[in-house]
């Protein structure tokens, strides 16, 4: 089995002499620039390091079109038909950008790591073309569906116009996180060879490997009396996934169960499309490109999931079927899977077309497993490994490690801050996490101290953000919050859950609604008193509205009911969510 990159030729646009190098950063320094997003980030580093090749830079209009409809780069000179590469690489850019930099047929163009500023390449433009978005998604994605993450992204995320041409390097995005285990295709290459693999069977994956994976990769490795290559992703993979940080780990944690010398691990800075089958093509020209000789296409390869209708986007093998159709001219043998099945009998897995029909099976879903993790129950060891299951649950505490905050809104005098301050000790006596207690008065002192005794309503909302955003640091990292300000608006309160459960995070909303009367009565510090003689302005429930929530999990009021009570309840609704 040959190992030639795709197009024979392996396009490292890394490699340049130093003279160069230092021309193209002093040219980039006169130049406008373009500042990338994530996936062009990912694009632009497998564009440069060649494991794109034969691309040398964003595609132009007659390959994008070609690369949309036949799956093939525009035909060049002599040849018979385009070079086969499913996916299109475009460089997306809006029309004000278009003007703002001068973007025109030979213009060159510094292109931009966000995160640092430093310049990566110049690309010189060589075309300017305005997609068919609706055509693209349905000849690369098979569906106009915005329930497909990439059609999502290219109706929402990608800008109007695509600007073709090749890029010049200047370096590739600096990277901070496991860097040892990135290798460029040239890298891969040289790592090959040095230890002798002259077959090397590469495993794509977006998700941590159980044994399932484990057993799939050792018998493609077996058949093929080849080594294996781990090469997960760590661009952008599907929205939800487990992030890569855990992912790696796991991985980590899975490498020494295979025999010695049989399996390496490398991370590839893809951004997935989620497109299935074309998407199974377009892994296997990039694994190629990395060295790999064999590639493993398994059960609903890439697969995104259920469209509009419920219905799966692509059939389960789908993926196998278009990589087979291309055999002759892939020049990396794919190594198709059924799906991978449990057999308790004899503590095996197997294909499931192998499995003799009658013999019982298990599997764990995904869904179960999520479910698992998130309740702390058992997961067994047929299904995984001790090392891997450890690095899931530390990334996924079970919920009586989670955090959670607690949001007591209501008048002032109504009692929210000697709840809060009940809930704290009682919390406290609890032990179990650490306690965090963000009292409106308080917290205008330390976090907002331009504003005003008493704040205009802008100001309101200002701070109870401010409170929502270290609520939700604090919860992330595990704490029990309890924050205590008026919080008289149904718009600031929304906008704190989404900032807390928006990120997966526990949310919970008392409404104290001890009456305004009562609240009057016991106003020993003579607020509202001010307010009626009109002292002081803006006191809610006086001069300014208090909207009622109708999203409480808990409504309580003082008059009715004694603090001990209103903190049992508070604790039961806890302990019924099992965070206590
Ligand atoms: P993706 O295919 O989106 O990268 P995964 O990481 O889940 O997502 O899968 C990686 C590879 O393993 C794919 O080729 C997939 O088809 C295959 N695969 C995953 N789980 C199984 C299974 N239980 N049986 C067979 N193949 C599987």
């Amino acid at each position: 089995m040959s190992n030639a990159p795709h197009g024979g030729q392996l396009k490292d646009l890394l490699v340049r002499d130093a003279h160069l190098h230092d021309q193209l950063n002093e040219e980039a320094r006169s130049l406008k620039d373009i500042f990338l997003t994530e996936r062009q980030l990912c694009d632009l580093e497998l564009i440069m390091n060649g494991g794109f090749s034969p691309l040398e830079g964003f595609m132009n209009e007659a390959d994008y079109l070609s690369v949309r409809d036949t799956l093939r780069l525009a035909k060049v000179d002599g040849q018979r038909q385009g070079t086969l590469f499913p996916m299109p690489i475009t460089l997306d850019v809006s029309q004000s950008s278009i003007d703002a930099l001068s973007i025109a047929p030979g213009a060159r163009i510094a292109l931009r790591d966000p995160r640092d500023e430093s310049a990566l390449a110049i690309l010189t433009v060589s075309d300017i073309y305005s997609p068919d978005k609706a055509a693209e998604a349905e000849a690369v994605m098979g569906a106009d569906d915005p329930a497909h993450p990439a059609v999502t992204y290219l109706r929402n995320s990608t800008h109007e116009f695509y600007v073709g041409g090749s890029v010049q390097a200047i370096k590739a995005p600096t990277h901070y996180d496991y860097v040892a285990l990135r290798y460029t295709p040239a890298e891969l290459r040289a790592h090959f060879q040095k230890v002798a693999w002259r077959k090397v069977v590469a495993f794509q994956t977006r998700n941590p490997m159980h044994r399932a994976h484990r057993e799939l990769t050792v018998r493609a490795a077996r058949q093929r009396r080849a080594n294996v290559l781990i090469h997960p992703v760590v661009g952008l993979t599907k929205p939800g996934d487990v992030d890569h940080y855990t992912r790696v780990r796991a991985y980590q944690a899975l490498m020494p169960g295979y025999p010695e010398g049989m399996a390496h691990l490398a991370l590839l800075p893809l951004a997935m499309r989620m497109a299935g089958p074309r998407e199974a093509l377009w892994h296997a020209i990039i694994r190629k490109n990395f060295g790999a000789t064999h590639f493993i296409v398994g059960r609903d390869h890439a697969g995104p999931g259920k469209n509009s209708q419920g219905k799966d986007f692509y059939g389960p093998y789908d993926a196998q079927e278009l990589v087979a159709q291309y055999k002759d001219e892939l020049h990396i043998e794919m190594v198709p899977f059924q799906a991978m099945t449990y057999l308790p009998g004899t503590d095996e897995y197997q294909p499931v077309d192998e499995v003799a029909k009658g013999t019982p099976t298990a599997d764990i879903s995904g869904t179960e497993l999520r479910k698992r993790l998130r309740t702390g129950a058992a997961i067994p060891d047929w299904f995984s490994y001790t090392g891997v299951v450890k690095v899931l649950r530390e990334s996924y505490p079970p919920r009586p490690k989670q955090g959670f905050t607690i949001l007591l809104t209501g008048l002032h005098n109504s009692g929210k801050d000697t709840i809060a301050r009940a809930l704290q000790v009682t919390l406290q006596q609890q032990g179990q996490r650490s306690v965090s207690l963000l009292l409106g008065e308080e917290l205008r002192h330390d976090l907002s101290t331009e504003i005003e005794v008493h704040p205009t309503p802008e100001e309101k909302h200002v701070n109870l953000l401010r409170i929502g955003f270290v609520a939700s640091e604090l919860t992330k990292a595990g704490a029990a919050v309890i924050a205590a300000p008026t919080a008289p608006y149904t718009r600031s309160r929304k906008a704190m859950r989404e900032q807390i459960a928006g990120q997966g995070g526990n949310f919970f909303l008392v409404h104290v609604a001890t009456p305004l009367e009562w609240c009057e009565k016991v106003d020993r510090r003579g607020l509202y008193k001010r307010a009626r003689n009109g002292e002081i302005k803006g006191l809610t429930g006086v001069d300014e509205k208090y909207e009622e929530p109708t999203d409480a999990d808990l409504v309580c009021d003082l008059r009715e009911d004694t603090v001990p009570e209103i903190v049992h309840s508070i604790i039961m609704i806890l302990e019924a969510q099992s965070l206590l």
